[in-house]
Protein backbone atom coordinates (compact mmCIF):
# COMPACT_ATOMS: atom_id res chain seq x y z
CA UNK A 1 0.00 0.00 0.00
CA UNK A 2 1.05 3.71 -0.99
CA UNK A 3 0.31 7.28 -0.62
CA UNK A 4 1.88 9.85 -0.35
CA UNK A 5 1.35 11.15 3.37
CA UNK A 6 0.93 9.37 6.60
CA UNK A 7 -0.96 12.06 9.13
CA UNK A 8 -0.44 10.75 12.92
CA UNK A 9 -3.42 12.40 14.74
CA UNK A 10 -7.15 13.14 13.60
CA UNK A 11 -7.66 15.59 16.15
CA UNK A 12 -8.52 19.39 14.57
CA UNK A 13 -5.12 19.36 13.46
CA UNK A 14 -4.98 16.22 11.84
CA UNK A 15 -8.53 16.31 10.50
CA UNK A 16 -8.47 19.55 8.86
CA UNK A 17 -5.05 19.13 7.35
CA UNK A 18 -6.18 16.10 5.92
CA UNK A 19 -9.05 17.83 4.49
CA UNK A 20 -6.28 20.47 2.43
CA UNK A 21 -4.25 17.76 1.43
CA UNK A 22 -7.22 15.82 0.10
CA UNK A 23 -8.39 18.81 -1.69
CA UNK A 24 -4.96 19.46 -3.10
CA UNK A 25 -5.26 16.28 -4.63
CA UNK A 26 -2.77 14.52 -2.10
CA UNK A 27 -3.13 10.72 -1.29
CA UNK A 28 -3.60 10.23 2.52
CA UNK A 29 -3.54 7.66 5.06
CA UNK A 30 -4.16 8.65 8.84
CA UNK A 31 -3.14 6.52 12.14
CA UNK A 32 -5.34 7.60 14.98
CA UNK A 33 -6.10 6.01 18.49
CA UNK A 34 -9.24 8.15 19.74
CA UNK A 35 -8.48 7.30 23.62
CA UNK A 36 -4.87 8.72 23.63
CA UNK A 37 -6.05 12.56 23.95
CA UNK A 38 -9.09 14.59 23.91
CA UNK A 39 -8.17 18.06 23.42
CA UNK A 40 -10.67 18.27 20.49
CA UNK A 41 -13.24 16.45 21.66
CA UNK A 42 -14.16 17.80 24.69
CA UNK A 43 -12.69 21.66 23.15
CA UNK A 44 -15.97 24.77 23.47
CA UNK A 45 -15.11 24.83 20.22
CA UNK A 46 -15.64 28.80 20.51
CA UNK A 47 -13.79 31.01 17.29
CA UNK A 48 -14.02 34.58 18.83
CA UNK A 49 -12.03 37.85 16.88
CA UNK A 50 -11.91 39.97 20.09
CA UNK A 51 -10.13 38.44 22.98
CA UNK A 52 -8.46 38.35 26.27
CA UNK A 53 -8.76 40.52 29.43
CA UNK A 54 -7.82 43.65 27.55
CA UNK A 55 -10.24 42.31 24.63
CA UNK A 56 -7.55 42.88 21.73
CA UNK A 57 -8.35 41.13 18.21
CA UNK A 58 -6.19 37.72 18.47
CA UNK A 59 -3.35 37.66 16.76
CA UNK A 60 -3.35 37.08 12.88
CA UNK A 61 -7.30 37.74 13.22
CA UNK A 62 -7.93 39.34 9.41
CA UNK A 63 -5.94 36.26 8.08
CA UNK A 64 -7.82 33.43 10.55
CA UNK A 65 -11.27 34.96 10.43
CA UNK A 66 -11.56 35.61 6.69
CA UNK A 67 -10.87 32.28 6.09
CA UNK A 68 -12.15 30.22 8.30
CA UNK A 69 -15.90 30.72 8.31
CA UNK A 70 -16.18 29.58 4.88
CA UNK A 71 -13.87 27.21 5.25
CA UNK A 72 -16.24 24.99 7.70
CA UNK A 73 -19.37 25.96 5.94
CA UNK A 74 -17.88 24.58 2.78
CA UNK A 75 -16.71 21.29 4.57
CA UNK A 76 -20.64 21.17 6.39
CA UNK A 77 -22.21 20.68 2.84
CA UNK A 78 -19.17 18.43 1.84
CA UNK A 79 -19.63 16.02 4.60
CA UNK A 80 -23.59 16.93 4.87
CA UNK A 81 -23.45 17.59 8.54
CA UNK A 82 -23.65 21.13 10.39
CA UNK A 83 -21.19 21.70 12.91
CA UNK A 84 -20.60 25.42 12.91
CA UNK A 85 -23.05 27.40 14.43
CA UNK A 86 -22.73 31.04 13.82
CA UNK A 87 -23.88 32.69 17.43
CA UNK A 88 -22.75 36.50 18.18
CA UNK A 89 -20.90 36.34 21.57
CA UNK A 90 -22.06 39.13 23.96
CA UNK A 91 -19.68 40.43 26.50
CA UNK A 92 -21.16 42.73 29.15
CA UNK A 93 -19.55 46.00 29.97
CA UNK A 94 -18.40 46.67 33.49
CA UNK A 95 -18.44 50.17 33.73
CA UNK A 96 -19.74 53.44 31.23
CA UNK A 97 -16.35 54.23 30.41
CA UNK A 98 -15.99 50.98 28.89
CA UNK A 99 -18.97 51.58 27.25
CA UNK A 100 -17.76 54.29 25.96
CA UNK A 101 -13.99 53.01 24.39
CA UNK A 102 -16.41 50.56 22.49
CA UNK A 103 -18.44 53.22 21.05
CA UNK A 104 -15.29 54.68 19.79
CA UNK A 105 -13.48 51.40 18.52
CA UNK A 106 -16.85 50.23 17.06
CA UNK A 107 -15.53 52.85 14.31
CA UNK A 108 -12.56 52.09 13.64
CA UNK A 109 -11.78 50.34 10.62
CA UNK A 110 -9.35 47.55 12.09
CA UNK A 111 -12.34 46.25 14.53
CA UNK A 112 -16.03 47.42 12.54
CA UNK A 113 -15.93 44.05 10.76
CA UNK A 114 -16.01 41.93 14.72
CA UNK A 115 -18.71 43.93 15.77
CA UNK A 116 -22.30 43.60 15.19
CA UNK A 117 -24.18 45.97 17.97
CA UNK A 118 -23.40 48.02 20.65
CA UNK A 119 -26.04 47.39 23.53
CA UNK A 120 -26.17 50.80 25.72
CA UNK A 121 -28.78 49.89 27.91
CA UNK A 122 -29.79 46.31 29.40
CA UNK A 123 -30.78 43.67 27.08
CA UNK A 124 -31.49 39.81 27.68
CA UNK A 125 -31.60 41.70 31.92
CA UNK A 126 -33.52 38.20 32.42
CA UNK A 127 -30.34 36.16 31.26
CA UNK A 128 -27.49 38.11 31.87
CA UNK A 129 -25.73 40.86 34.56
CA UNK A 130 -25.42 43.67 31.67
CA UNK A 131 -26.31 47.27 33.62
CA UNK A 132 -24.22 48.98 31.23
CA UNK A 133 -25.52 46.81 27.96
CA UNK A 134 -22.49 45.13 26.51
CA UNK A 135 -20.76 44.29 23.04
CA UNK A 136 -22.09 41.60 20.81
CA UNK A 137 -19.73 40.70 18.43
CA UNK A 138 -19.72 39.13 14.68
CA UNK A 139 -18.02 36.51 12.93
CA UNK A 140 -18.15 34.56 16.32
CA UNK A 141 -19.68 31.36 17.29
CA UNK A 142 -18.72 27.80 17.86
CA UNK A 143 -17.54 24.54 16.18
CA UNK A 144 -18.91 21.54 17.37
CA UNK A 145 -16.16 19.92 17.75
CA UNK A 146 -17.37 16.27 18.28
CA UNK A 147 -19.74 16.34 15.54
CA UNK A 148 -17.00 17.73 12.92
CA UNK A 149 -14.46 14.66 13.82
CA UNK A 150 -16.90 12.48 14.04
CA UNK A 151 -18.32 13.25 10.48
CA UNK A 152 -14.49 13.40 9.42
CA UNK A 153 -13.58 10.49 10.95
CA UNK A 154 -16.78 8.42 8.95
CA UNK A 155 -15.54 9.88 5.75
CA UNK A 156 -11.85 9.00 6.22
CA UNK A 157 -13.30 5.13 7.43
CA UNK A 158 -15.53 5.35 4.42
CA UNK A 159 -12.66 5.64 2.32
CA UNK A 160 -10.30 2.99 4.08
CA UNK A 161 -7.91 6.14 4.82
CA UNK A 162 -7.80 5.48 8.69
CA UNK A 163 -5.66 2.97 10.67
CA UNK A 164 -7.36 3.27 13.95
CA UNK A 165 -4.12 2.30 16.46
CA UNK A 166 -1.44 3.50 18.46
CA UNK A 167 1.57 4.70 16.27
CA UNK A 168 4.14 2.77 16.99
CA UNK A 169 7.15 5.05 16.25
CA UNK A 170 9.29 2.01 16.19
CA UNK A 171 7.84 0.63 12.86
CA UNK A 172 8.26 4.27 11.11
CA UNK A 173 11.60 3.00 9.05
CA UNK A 174 13.22 5.00 6.75
CA UNK A 175 13.64 4.18 2.55
CA UNK A 176 15.85 5.54 0.01
CA UNK A 177 13.19 7.97 -1.13
CA UNK A 178 10.28 7.97 2.33
CA UNK A 179 9.63 5.38 4.98
CA UNK A 180 7.73 2.34 5.36
CA UNK A 181 5.39 1.96 8.47
CA UNK A 182 4.30 -1.92 8.57
CA UNK A 183 3.95 -2.34 5.13
CA UNK A 184 2.60 1.50 3.95
CA UNK A 185 5.09 3.35 2.28
CA UNK A 186 4.81 7.23 2.64
CA UNK A 187 6.67 9.94 1.06
CA UNK A 188 6.31 12.39 4.25
CA UNK A 189 5.00 12.41 7.82
CA UNK A 190 3.46 14.89 9.62
CA UNK A 191 2.62 14.41 13.17
CA UNK A 192 -0.32 16.32 14.46
CA UNK A 193 -0.69 14.13 17.77
CA UNK A 194 -1.53 17.38 19.64
CA UNK A 195 -0.30 17.32 23.45
CA UNK A 196 1.01 14.06 23.09
CA UNK A 197 4.10 15.63 20.65
CA UNK A 198 5.40 16.36 24.21
CA UNK A 199 6.54 12.62 24.28
CA UNK A 200 6.92 12.04 20.63
CA UNK A 201 11.05 11.32 20.10
CA UNK A 202 11.28 13.31 17.04
CA UNK A 203 9.80 16.35 18.68
CA UNK A 204 9.86 16.30 22.35
CA UNK A 205 12.48 19.12 22.32
CA UNK A 206 10.17 21.70 21.09
CA UNK A 207 8.75 24.24 24.05
CA UNK A 208 5.33 22.84 24.69
CA UNK A 209 3.38 24.76 27.28
CA UNK A 210 0.35 22.37 27.95
CA UNK A 211 -2.23 23.76 29.76
CA UNK A 212 -5.20 21.76 31.11
CA UNK A 213 -8.82 23.12 30.94
CA UNK A 214 -12.28 21.64 32.48
CA UNK A 215 -16.01 22.58 31.44
CA UNK A 216 -19.18 21.78 32.48
CA UNK A 217 -22.37 21.21 31.05
CA UNK A 218 -25.54 22.90 32.57
CA UNK A 219 -29.17 21.98 31.97
CA UNK A 220 -31.31 25.07 31.84
CA UNK A 221 -35.19 25.95 30.49
CA UNK A 222 -33.58 29.19 29.29
CA UNK A 223 -31.78 29.12 25.64
CA UNK A 224 -29.98 32.00 25.27
CA UNK A 225 -29.90 33.36 21.30
CA UNK A 226 -26.61 34.28 21.98
CA UNK A 227 -23.25 32.98 23.81
CA UNK A 228 -22.70 34.97 26.75
CA UNK A 229 -18.82 35.31 27.51
CA UNK A 230 -17.21 37.66 30.71
CA UNK A 231 -14.82 35.79 32.77
CA UNK A 232 -16.34 32.57 31.67
CA UNK A 233 -18.30 31.37 28.26
CA UNK A 234 -21.90 30.33 28.35
CA UNK A 235 -22.76 28.09 24.83
CA UNK A 236 -26.31 26.99 24.00
CA UNK A 237 -25.60 23.85 22.59
CA UNK A 238 -29.33 23.22 22.17
CA UNK A 239 -31.50 20.39 23.38
CA UNK A 240 -31.84 22.60 26.82
CA UNK A 241 -27.94 22.24 27.46
CA UNK A 242 -25.00 24.56 27.87
CA UNK A 243 -21.54 23.92 28.12
CA UNK A 244 -20.04 26.81 30.13
CA UNK A 245 -16.08 27.37 30.30
CA UNK A 246 -13.20 26.87 30.89
CA UNK A 247 -10.18 26.60 33.35
CA UNK A 248 -6.67 27.15 33.30
CA UNK A 249 -4.48 24.78 35.35
CA UNK A 250 -0.60 24.37 34.27
CA UNK A 251 0.21 21.47 37.23
CA UNK A 252 -1.96 19.01 37.14
CA UNK A 253 -1.89 17.82 33.88
CA UNK A 254 -4.38 14.93 33.07
CA UNK A 255 -7.69 14.69 31.55
CA UNK A 256 -9.75 14.07 35.16
CA UNK A 257 -12.13 16.87 36.12
CA UNK A 258 -11.79 17.80 39.45
CA UNK A 259 -13.86 19.57 42.18
CA UNK A 260 -11.83 22.80 42.40
CA UNK A 261 -12.45 23.34 38.75
CA UNK A 262 -16.51 22.65 39.04
CA UNK A 263 -16.66 25.50 41.87
CA UNK A 264 -14.42 28.02 39.97
CA UNK A 265 -16.43 27.83 37.16
CA UNK A 266 -19.68 27.76 39.09
CA UNK A 267 -18.85 30.70 40.69
CA UNK A 268 -17.91 32.52 37.29
CA UNK A 269 -21.31 31.50 35.71
CA UNK A 270 -23.51 32.41 38.74
CA UNK A 271 -21.90 36.09 38.21
CA UNK A 272 -22.70 36.42 35.04
CA UNK A 273 -25.93 34.69 34.49
CA UNK A 274 -29.37 35.16 35.85
CA UNK A 275 -31.70 31.69 35.12
CA UNK A 276 -31.22 28.44 37.02
CA UNK A 277 -29.48 25.64 35.75
CA UNK A 278 -28.15 22.02 36.98
CA UNK A 279 -24.43 20.64 36.38
CA UNK A 280 -25.16 17.56 34.37
CA UNK A 281 -21.59 16.77 32.82
CA UNK A 282 -17.60 17.95 33.51
CA UNK A 283 -14.98 17.33 30.81
CA UNK A 284 -11.29 17.54 31.34
CA UNK A 285 -8.54 17.96 28.15
CA UNK A 286 -4.97 19.14 28.17
CA UNK A 287 -4.24 22.15 25.44
CA UNK A 288 -1.69 21.50 23.27
CA UNK A 289 -0.44 25.03 24.19
CA UNK A 290 3.69 26.35 23.24
CA UNK A 291 5.77 28.67 25.55
CA UNK A 292 5.50 31.57 22.81
CA UNK A 293 1.91 30.69 22.13
CA UNK A 294 2.45 30.30 18.38
CA UNK A 295 1.98 27.22 15.99
CA UNK A 296 4.71 24.86 15.78
CA UNK A 297 4.43 23.57 12.18
CA UNK A 298 7.47 22.59 10.14
CA UNK A 299 10.12 19.57 8.94
CA UNK A 300 12.45 18.26 11.23
CA UNK A 301 15.69 20.26 10.87
CA UNK A 302 17.66 16.29 10.80
CA UNK A 303 15.05 13.71 10.05
CA UNK A 304 13.74 14.94 6.58
CA UNK A 305 10.69 13.99 5.73
CA UNK A 306 9.05 14.15 9.35
CA UNK A 307 6.96 17.06 9.77
CA UNK A 308 4.97 18.50 12.41
CA UNK A 309 1.79 20.63 12.67
CA UNK A 310 1.05 21.11 16.48
CA UNK A 311 1.03 23.80 19.11
CA UNK A 312 -2.94 25.45 18.44
CA UNK A 313 -3.14 25.81 21.98
CA UNK A 314 -6.35 27.25 23.02
CA UNK A 315 -7.41 28.17 19.32
CA UNK A 316 -7.36 25.22 17.31
CA UNK A 317 -10.70 26.31 15.75
CA UNK A 318 -9.67 29.33 14.68
CA UNK A 319 -5.92 28.60 13.64
CA UNK A 320 -6.38 25.53 12.41
CA UNK A 321 -7.89 25.97 8.46
CA UNK A 322 -5.45 28.98 7.72
CA UNK A 323 -2.48 27.14 8.79
CA UNK A 324 -3.23 23.70 7.20
CA UNK A 325 -4.04 25.92 3.95
CA UNK A 326 -0.35 27.73 4.35
CA UNK A 327 1.24 24.31 5.22
CA UNK A 328 -0.31 22.64 1.65
CA UNK A 329 0.67 25.52 0.05
CA UNK A 330 4.47 25.43 1.14
CA UNK A 331 4.32 21.38 0.78
CA UNK A 332 3.30 22.35 -2.59
CA UNK A 333 6.33 24.79 -2.95
CA UNK A 334 3.42 27.46 -3.30
CA UNK A 335 4.74 29.51 -0.11
CA UNK A 336 6.69 29.86 2.66
CA UNK A 337 5.71 29.18 6.74
CA UNK A 338 5.40 32.33 8.55
CA UNK A 339 8.63 32.63 10.38
CA UNK A 340 5.99 33.55 13.69
CA UNK A 341 4.66 29.74 13.50
CA UNK A 342 7.70 27.63 11.48
CA UNK A 343 9.50 25.17 13.92
CA UNK A 344 13.20 26.58 12.42
CA UNK A 345 12.30 29.60 15.12
CA UNK A 346 13.77 26.88 17.70
CA UNK A 347 16.13 24.81 16.25
CA UNK A 348 18.60 26.39 18.00
CA UNK A 349 17.54 23.99 21.13
CA UNK A 350 18.09 20.45 19.02
C1 LIG B 1 -11.34 22.55 28.15
C2 LIG B 1 -10.86 23.01 26.81
C3 LIG B 1 -11.56 24.01 26.16
C4 LIG B 1 -11.13 24.47 24.91
N1 LIG B 1 -11.87 25.41 24.28
C5 LIG B 1 -11.51 25.80 23.04
C6 LIG B 1 -12.30 26.73 22.34
O1 LIG B 1 -13.34 27.20 22.83
N2 LIG B 1 -11.90 27.10 21.09
C7 LIG B 1 -10.76 26.58 20.51
O2 LIG B 1 -10.45 26.96 19.37
N3 LIG B 1 -9.98 25.71 21.17
C8 LIG B 1 -10.33 25.30 22.41
N4 LIG B 1 -9.55 24.41 23.08
C9 LIG B 1 -8.26 24.03 22.49
C10 LIG B 1 -8.42 22.99 21.41
O3 LIG B 1 -9.06 21.89 21.97
C11 LIG B 1 -7.05 22.61 20.84
O4 LIG B 1 -6.44 23.73 20.24
C12 LIG B 1 -7.18 21.53 19.77
O5 LIG B 1 -8.06 20.55 20.17
C13 LIG B 1 -5.86 20.88 19.44
O6 LIG B 1 -6.11 19.91 18.47
P1 LIG B 1 -5.03 18.83 18.05
O7 LIG B 1 -5.61 18.11 16.89
O8 LIG B 1 -3.71 19.48 17.89
O9 LIG B 1 -4.88 17.86 19.31
P2 LIG B 1 -5.83 16.69 19.86
O10 LIG B 1 -7.22 17.10 19.86
O11 LIG B 1 -5.24 16.24 21.15
O12 LIG B 1 -5.68 15.55 18.79
C14 LIG B 1 -4.56 14.67 18.73
C15 LIG B 1 -5.05 13.33 18.21
O13 LIG B 1 -3.91 12.51 17.99
C16 LIG B 1 -4.12 11.25 18.58
N5 LIG B 1 -2.81 10.70 18.91
C17 LIG B 1 -1.82 11.31 19.64
N6 LIG B 1 -0.74 10.50 19.71
C18 LIG B 1 -1.07 9.38 19.03
C19 LIG B 1 -0.36 8.15 18.75
N7 LIG B 1 0.89 7.94 19.19
N8 LIG B 1 -1.01 7.20 18.03
C20 LIG B 1 -2.26 7.40 17.57
N9 LIG B 1 -2.97 8.53 17.80
C21 LIG B 1 -2.37 9.50 18.52
C22 LIG B 1 -5.00 11.56 19.80
O14 LIG B 1 -5.69 10.45 20.30
C23 LIG B 1 -5.95 12.61 19.19
O15 LIG B 1 -7.01 11.97 18.52
C24 LIG B 1 -9.95 23.92 24.32
C25 LIG B 1 -9.28 22.88 24.96
C26 LIG B 1 -9.72 22.43 26.20
C27 LIG B 1 -8.98 21.31 26.86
Amino acid sequence: MQAEYLIVGAGIAGSVLTDHLLKAGKTVVVVDEPSKSNSSKVAGGLYNPITGRQMVKTWNCDDLFNYLIPYYQDLERDLDTRFLHDIPIYRPFFSIEEQNEWMSKSVENSFAPYIKDIKTKPTWSDEVSNPYGGLVLDKSGYLDTAVFLNAFRNRLQSKSMLIEEDFSFGDLNRLEKGFDYKGLVVEKVIFCDGRLSNDNPYFSWLPFSLVKGELLFLKSTVMPRVIYNRGVFVIPVGDGTLKCGSTYEHEQLNEIPTKKAQNELLERVQKLVKFNFEVVDQKAGVRPATKDRKPFIGEHRTEKGVWIFNGLGTKGVSLAPYYARQLVRHLNGQEALDDEVNIERFFSLL
